[in-house]
Formats: structure tokens, C-alpha cells, sequence
């Protein structure tokens, strides 16, 4: 092995130490993160969630010009309770050349190589802006990267390209569609049920609000792009669970829909969104307030992930192809962060080390091949760009 090898496994050790379970604090780890930039010269900033309590971390090293290439990871893990590991899951255990520990391949594994090979590289020489953002709350609705995507198009940072290390086994993925899942509240006014005017049934505008969701299925057929890669090749919707009311004869005063979305591009989510927004502040709600002002409709964003969409050119996959000296790129069933970045104008793939069939699992493990093959990956684009 060489000593970069060592040096990431090094510091993916460091990084699976700090359990950071989407649920808890992330900002132990980006400190550490960001301590490791700044003694590389990078310009670092910290874009904190509105508890404070998490952070993303931007930094980048080379000329400050436009632009440049971004290499993107998020820092959460999914959490270890109820499952059943064979060792410490936040401590790296390497058996067999695999690399064991939450975290390892979902994908502390990349950011590990994103700061060895950073550690080689002689900023001076970059002739691109070289930029690394490591995000919170992937795994909850990609929350960290929906705000730095805003605060990276108002600092005028949008990258030319995007390779996020999601693993894929280290396969170029130009397209996924988006996943996107909302919890829809009605309350409305409890009361007999032979005489239904007197109340506000939340059982009936919660199928109010289904039926119109439904309807929207044919405008997004109509709507899908004409070369679609997917299957089925239009934005889906599908009504998961609905539940409501109390009894045949009394008045539903409570409702909930639960619902989801899985967009092949991002103007068909903004289309339901505002179709379905709109109907419930125009339509559903002003009728229920007109019995009973208490009367309400709160709906949830449980995690809302955009798809990537996969484009015709593509400096993302161009670039990617050319370091790692592979041909085509494929679609995956799992969503990333990676839409976020293409809709502030970035071109880009998802590429990293480790397979998504060990992610989330006990005795999660990375295989140190594929870390290698990272590194190489890495180095190779530090190259290009010096
Ligand atoms: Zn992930």
C-alpha cells in the first residue's frame, strides 16, 4: 500500500470515531474537518443549521476564480440502534481488507480521501478552484445541502462540476430520480354525524386534497421529458397511508395523509408543490375557516430529495470518465444530494467508493480496494487541474 492508502484509512478512523448519527450534533466532526482545511491554506467557511447545532463545511483551495470542481460528501450516518455488530460500529476494524464501521462506505470512506489527497496537493499549482463540501442531514431529506446549494449560488461558488462520493462501487451515475415525502394534517370541527354542516370533516377534505394529488398524475405524464431514461419514465405520486376520523357517526375532526413523490425532474416538484399549495389555500381551506376559523391543514416536508437528471452534456461525467479511465454511465434507484447541485447550474455525477448494499447495514464495511480506487480517482484529478 502506499502512504496515502494509510493516510486515508488514518483518517477514516478519525472521522467513523465521531458517531454522527443524523440525529445528533455533527459539529465535533466538522471542526476537526475544518481544522485539517486551514492547515492546508484552504478558505473554509461554516454554514450552521437555524438550531446551531449543525454545520456544513465549504472549503477551497487554489484560485479564486468561478467555478472550479466540487467534490461533495455528507457527514451523517444513519443510526446503529437495534442492529446487531460484530464490533465497535465507530471504530474502524479492518478484517480481510474490508473496513468495518458505520459510516465507512456511507460515506466517510470518500471524505477521508477527499482530505488525503488534499494534503498532496500544492494549491499554487491548481489552475481551478478545487472546493469540498461536507453536509448534515443527508439521511433526513438532504437538509444540510439544500442550504449551502442557496448559499453557494448567493457567494457566486456554483462549481462548473459536481462528483458527489456516494457509493456506487466507483461507477459513473449520471441519473437517479428524486424522493420526496410529506406528511398532510387536517383538522377540522368534531360533531354529529347527521348533521354534517354543522361540522368541518377532516375525513372529506383529506380526500379532497388525495383526489386532486391523483388528478395531477396525468399532467405529469404529460409533462415527462421525451428521452426519459426511467422506469416508468414520468414523476410518480403515491398515496402511502391515509387515516382519520373516529367512528361512523361522528364528524371526522382529525385527518393525515401521508404521501410521496419521486420526481424525474425538479420543475415537475415545484409544479405539484405550487398546484397542490394553492388548491389547499384557495380552495379547501377557506371552505373549512368558514365553519370553523380554528379549522387548519399543516403539511410536513418528512425529506425532500431531487433527482438528477441526466443530460446530454455533461462536463461532470466527461471529467469523471476521463480519471478513472471508464466508458458510460449507468442510472441507480437510490437519491442523493446530487440534484441540488444541478439545479443551482452545476454539471453533475455520483461517484464514490463501496456498494449501497452494504449502507445502512450492521457490520457496514467499505472495501479497501475501493478506497484505493478513490484515491486514485482524486489524485488523478488533482493532476488534471495542476
Ligand atoms: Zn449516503
Amino acid at each position: 500500500m502506499k502512504p496515502i492508502e494509510y493516510r486515508t484509512i488514518e483518517h477514516l478512523r478519525h472521522l467513523v470515531g465521531f458517531a454522527s448519527v443524523s440525529a445528533d450534533s455533527n459539529l465535533d466532526l466538522i471542526a476537526w474537518l475544518s481544522d485539517r482545511f486551514e492547515a492546508l491554506g484552504a478558505r473554509v467557511f461554516l454554514d450552521h443549521d437555524p438550531s446551531g447545532t449543525k454545520a456544513n463545511l465549504f472549503a477551497t483551495l487554489g484560485p479564486e476564480t468561478t467555478g472550479g470542481i466540487l467534490l461533495s460528501g455528507h457527514t451523517d450516518v444513519v443510526p446503529v440502534t437495534d442492529q446487531d455488530w460484530t464490533s465497535d460500529p465507530f471504530d474502524v476494524i479492518q478484517r480481510n481488507d474490508r473496513l468495518y464501521g458505520r459510516g465507512t462506505c456511507d460515506m466517510k470512506g470518500f471524505i477521508a480521501a477527499c482530505l488525503a489527497v488534499a494534503e498532496t496537493i500544492d494549491a499554487h499549482t491548481l489552475t481551478r478552484p478545487l472546493h469540498f463540501a461536507f453536509t448534515y442531514d443527508e439521511e433526513v431529506g438532504c437538509l444540510g445541502a439544500r442550504a449551502l446549494v442557496a448559499v453557494l449560488r448567493d457567494k457566486g461558488l456554483v462549481p462548473d462540476i459536481t462528483i458527489i462520493g456516494e457509493p456506487t462501487e466507483m461507477r459513473i451515475i449520471e441519473g437517479h430520480k428524486g424522493c420526496c415525502e410529506y406528511t398532510a394534517e387536517f383538522v377540522g370541527l368534531e360533531g354529529h354525524g347527521s348533521a354534517p354542516d354543522l361540522g368541518v370533516n377532516a375525513a372529506e377534505y383529506a380526500t379532497r386534497y388525495v383526489t386532486r394529488l391523483l388528478e395531477l398524475r396525468q399532467d405529469l405524464i404529460e409533462r415527462s421529458p421525451p428521452d426519459s431514461p426511467f422506469d416508468p419514465p414520468w414523476s410518480t405520486i403515491n398515496i402511502g397511508r391515509i387515516s382519520g376520523g373516529v367512528a361512523h357517526n361522528v364528524i371526522a375532526g382529525k385527518a393525515v395523509v401521508d404521501w410521496e413523490m419521486r420526481p424525474v425532474q425538479v420543475s415537475d416538484l415545484d409544479f405539484v408543490k405550487s398546484v397542490i399549495t394553492r388548491f389547499c389555500s384557495t380552495d379547501l381551506l377557506p371552505a373549512m375557516q368558514a365553519i370553523s376559523p380554528e379549522a387548519s391543514i399543516s403539511v410536513t416536508t418528512i425529506g425532500e430529495v431531487a433527482g438528477l437528471v441526466p443530460m446530454p452534456q455533461n462536463a461532470a461525467r466527461d471529467l469523471v470518465a476521463k480519471l478513472t479511465g471508464t466508458n458510460g454511465a449507468d442510472l441507480v434507484a437510490f437519491s442523493t444530494e446530487a440534484g441540488l447541485f444541478q439545479a443551482i447550474g452545476s454539471d453533475v455525477v455520483v461517484c464514490g467508493p463501496g456498494s449501497i448494499r452494504q449502507a445502512h447495514k450492521p457490520d457496514e464495511y467499505l472495501e479497501v480496494d475501493q478506497l484505493n480506487a478513490c484515491v486514485a480517482m482524486l489524485t488523478a484529478l488533482a493532476d488534471h487541474i495542476s
